[in-house]
């Protein structure tokens, strides 16, 4: 049974500033993304255990809702992480920006719908730009947790996290301050490397 681990980030904790806190990211990386690992790797164990018990007394179903949400969790922030880079933001070129234009229209189309998604997740949850290969085009998604409201097959190249944990230290409540400081620190290459490597 392969086990999950925790990847360190791309760059110091403090080198998101002033957009997102050191406090945050060092709160965010090594307890919260921890705890995801952890948990997935938790109930694989117990799913391995019950195998040896053929299930007798085994609640598979919980264990299952638990391995959905913290490998969920443990995916996308590891795809959060390397989409953040210091001194980021502006504009994707190349393939991105051009499916970017014809999935949304324009960019600040595009930037528009991403923000009011993010804005709009109910409680805890992401933001997702996604690559869909049945239609060959992007989509966004409103994702409720980790693991609510996906969409089979689609390929994440963008994603932004909306749980408190987040953002509350620095922005309180004020989730829309978040999102806009937060686009500041997007790193374009690597949505855009996602994009060529699923169109791959
Ligand atoms: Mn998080």
């Amino acid at each position: 049974m392969a086990k999950y681990t925790l990847p360190s980030l791309p760059y110091a904790y403090g080198a998101l500033e002033p957009h997102i806190a050191r406090e945050i990211m060092e709160l965010h990386h090594s307890k919260h993304h921890q705890a995801y690992v952890n948990g997935a790797n938790a109930a694989l164990e117990k799913l391995e255990q019950a195998r040896k018990n053929n299930f007798q007394g085994v609640d598979v179903r919980a264990i299952e809702r638990d391995l959905s949400f913290h490998l969920s969790g443990h995916i996308l922030h590891s795809i959060f992480w390397p989409n953040m880079k210091p001194s980021g933001g502006g504009k994707p070129g190349g393939m991105l920006a051009d499916m970017i234009n014809s999935s949304f229209g324009s960019f600040d189309s595009f930037k528009a719908q991403f923000t009011e998604t993010a804005k709009s997740v109910e409680g805890i949850g992401w933001a997702m730009l996604v690559y869909e290969p049945s239609s060959d085009q992007l989509l966004t998604l409103n994702i409720e947790k980790h693991n609510m409201q996906a969409a089979h097959g689609t390929v994440p190249l963008l994603v932004l996290d909306v749980w408190e944990h987040a953002y509350y230290l620095q922005y309180k409540n004020d989730r829309a301050s978040y999102i806009n400081a937060w686009w500041n620190v997007v790193n374009w290459d690597d949505a855009e490397d996602r994009l060529r490597k699923a169109k791959r």
